[in-house]
């Protein structure tokens, strides 16, 4: 990258909001080049931000073992249900797949939930009966896929009452890793990823 190009990004970046510079680091930082993290932290010191925004960025370009996401996933497993405030028991995750038919038009749809085992099901539920309720009045893609989103449900079901971390949360975390470093001190922070309401 030349200096003109370096220089246009320092440019750019200045001109952005707080905000737009806590996005960009703690989740919208994979694939930027190295020499960016320099204007990204000169932003960050600058404007006094949460000094962790650059480390979330970097997290967002390794490569990680299964025990390095279980050790992430469990900054948010400690955290109180979303749903119903608990903390008795560690969170975990569960896929929706919902389907959704009007005649000639059917929906699909899959969202990851993280929560407490019981709002888990609950969860689980709710996508079982939507698809239920809602998924066979497409014609011919409703009828042919209902069957199969309920058991793609059931099975996801089946893992909200593990003991340890689940293949949902774990994948969650994947995802979100750049935020949960940027934020791993800051749990009302991290509330905010997993707030369903
Ligand atoms: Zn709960």
């Amino acid at each position: 990258m030349s200096e003109i190009d370096l220089g246009q990004i320092a440019k750019n970046y200045a001109a952005k909001k707080d905000f737009e510079i806590e996005r960009i680091a703690s989740s919208n930082a994979i694939g930027l080049r190295p020499e960016v993290y320099s204007i990204l932290e000169n932003e960050i010191k600058k404007r006094n931000l949460n000094p962790n925004l650059l480390e979330g960025a970097k997290a967002q370009n390794r490569k990680y073992s299964r025990q390095e996401i279980i050790e992430y996933s469990d900054f948010l497993r400690s955290l109180s249900c979303p749903n119903c405030n608990s903390k008795t028991s560690k969170l975990n995750g569960t896929t929706q797949f919902i389907i959704k038919s009007f005649i000639l038009f059917t929906f699909k749809e899959e969202k990851r939930v993280i929560a407490c085992p019981d709002c888990l099901d609950k969860k689980s539920n709710e996508a079982i009966l939507k698809s239920l309720l809602m998924g066979w009045w497409g014609i011919p893609s409703g009828i042919i896929s209902t069957p199969f989103y309920i058991f793609k449900n059931l099975k996801s079901k089946k893992q909200n009452r593990i003991g340890n971390h689940n293949h949902t949360l774990l994948d969650f975390t994947l995802s979100n890793i750049g935020f949960i470093e940027s934020y791993k001190n800051d749990n009302d922070k991290l509330r905010t990823l997993i707030n369903f309401k």
